[in-house]
């Protein structure tokens, strides 16, 4: 068997990491971390040490780690047929049942759903389709993107640019001239704290309007957001935020794009995102959750309206020119189906809304009051506690401070994962979905200490 080190040297000589300081990293200045396995809530390292992952790897192992029912599915799946492609009409049995299964968990006047292998990817996929729909409609100049400061959408060259934050554009030379953005619904960090969380909703539309208003409604295609912002921060909408901004969007023709690839399939305590927060999408992206990770697989759901004009424009100019071979790849498919099974029958969908809720309120009570915890906010299994350094004030730390980190890994010191977020002093948890009392206890009792530790 390899040793540690010999892997730590591999790791350094060969492996380039997604989202890590590379120089760091291949100096030996950051750990390779070799994760071997994992149960329920925890995961375990080479060296034997359990850790409970509360952030579901990226938020996407939903139903936890180890289940066999998805294991078993995906070997047999395997043996049966590794692989054939879904062009033209092919599909598997599998690839068939998961289809139907998204579409009787999404809202109703969703149609059907195209398969890929990631939430970057399946965005890439929904802007294409919203421009061949405006071309096909006669609308050339329609073509604009809005997405929001804070969001995140990917790190693909468009969904790099629908991401709103500034790590994912620099020296990237993003974002492209079609992606424009507006105001994120963040109410703890309103330009006014004067404002109340509707007069806070009426300035993000009359931003919305003004940037409509800038840029000309008929040369803006689509608005895409999460129903709750996620790597931005963790944060919800605050009330009526969702039900104003769509409205206006109607009024413009523009349409939504709900990236439910971190809310989709029972995070916030809801089958959708879109169906908790009463969003009417014309496109929704799911991923993480529709497998719970087992295997890559993501999709593209698309509504009765879109889909008419998809079909319009194959009509007029052929099959449509867009696919990837991995697309609804079987294995995926397999691992879908059966992970979307168990999320039914282990109730998770409602443990995450109880359990969440347990989760939410023991986070409040126990860090609401210290006096550099500025917000604690959450939906379902979906929390963010923000630090501040001064509550009143809401000033930020010095960044070279690094307290966000620090916490994180004074936080995995005491055994527990949560995610310093990108940007800002914001520590996230969205642990999967079978989390316990005694489990959401275990994280809440580590993070005091490791707040204490730091701070
Ligand atoms: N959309 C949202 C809301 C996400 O959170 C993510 C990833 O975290 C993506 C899209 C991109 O998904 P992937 O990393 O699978 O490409």
């Amino acid at each position: 068997m390899l040793t540690n080190d010999q892997l730590a040297q591999w790791d350094r000589e060969n492996f380039f990491h997604p989202s890590t300081h590379l120089a760091q990293h291949a100096r030996g200045e950051t750990p390779t971390r070799v994760i071997t396995g994992g149960s329920g809530v925890y995961i375990e390292d080479r060296d034997g040490k359990k850790m409970l992952d509360g952030f579901a790897g990226l938020y996407c192992v939903n139903v936890g780690y180890g289940r066999s029912e998805i294991a078993d599915a995906i070997a047999a799946q395997a043996k049966e047929l590794a692989y054939y492609h879904a062009y033209v009409g092919h599909g598997t049995e599998a690839s068939i049942k998961l289809s139907k299964m998204v579409l009787e968990r999404a809202p109703e006047n969703m149609s059907k759903v195209y398969f890929g292998l990631g939430g970057s990817d399946a965005n890439e996929t929904n802007i294409k389709l919203v421009w061949y729909y405006n071309n096909v409609l006669g609308r050339p100049e329609k073509k604009k993107i809005i997405s929001r400061w804070r969001g995140y959408h990917g790190s693909g060259l468009m969904t790099g640019s629908l991401t709103g934050l500034e790590l994912f554009h620099k020296k990237f030379d993003l974002p492209l001239a079609q992606v424009i953005h507006t105001e994120a619904p963040y109410y703890y960090r309103r330009p006014d704290l004067a404002q109340s969380e509707e007069d806070f909703v009426a300035y993000c539309v009359s931003e919305l309007e003004a940037l409509i208003e800038r840029e000309g409604a008929d040369t803006i295609a689509a608005f895409i957001g999460e129903p709750v912002l996620g790597t931005g921060g963790i944060v919800p909408p605050p009330a009526g935020y969702w039900k104003a901004i769509q409205s206006v969007l109607k009024k413009h023709d523009i349409l939504l794009i709900a990236d439910e690839v971190v809310t989709g399939f029972g995070r916030l305590g809801s089958m959708m995102g879109t169906t908790h927060y009463g969003i009417e999408a014309d496109i929704i992206t799911i991923a993480k959750g529709l497998t719970s990770a087992y295997a890559p697989l993501s999709g593209s759901i698309v509504s009765d309206g879109v889909w008419k004009v998809l079909e319009q424009g194959t009509d007029e100019l052929g099959p449509i020119g867009h696919g990837w071979t991995y697309s609804a790849h079987p294995i995926g498919a397999a691992a879908g189906v059966a992970n979307l099974e168990l999320i039914d029958t282990l109730g998770l969908v409602g443990n995450a809304k109880e359990i969440g809720a347990y989760f939410n309120k023991a986070l409040q009570d126990a860090l609401g009051g210290h006096a550099n915890v500025g917000d604690v906010r959450g939906e379902g299994l979906l929390a963010a506690v923000e630090f501040v350094a001064d509550k009143d004030g809401r000033t930020f730390f010095d960044p070279a401070k690094k307290v966000g980190p620090s916490i994180a890994t004074a936080l995995l010191g005491e055994g527990v994962i949560a995610r310093a977020m990108p940007q800002g002093d914001i520590l996230g948890f969205a642990p999967p979905l079978c989390l316990t009392r005694e489990e959401a206890d275990a994280i809440v009792g580590a993070t005091v200490k490791a707040v204490e530790s730091v701070l």
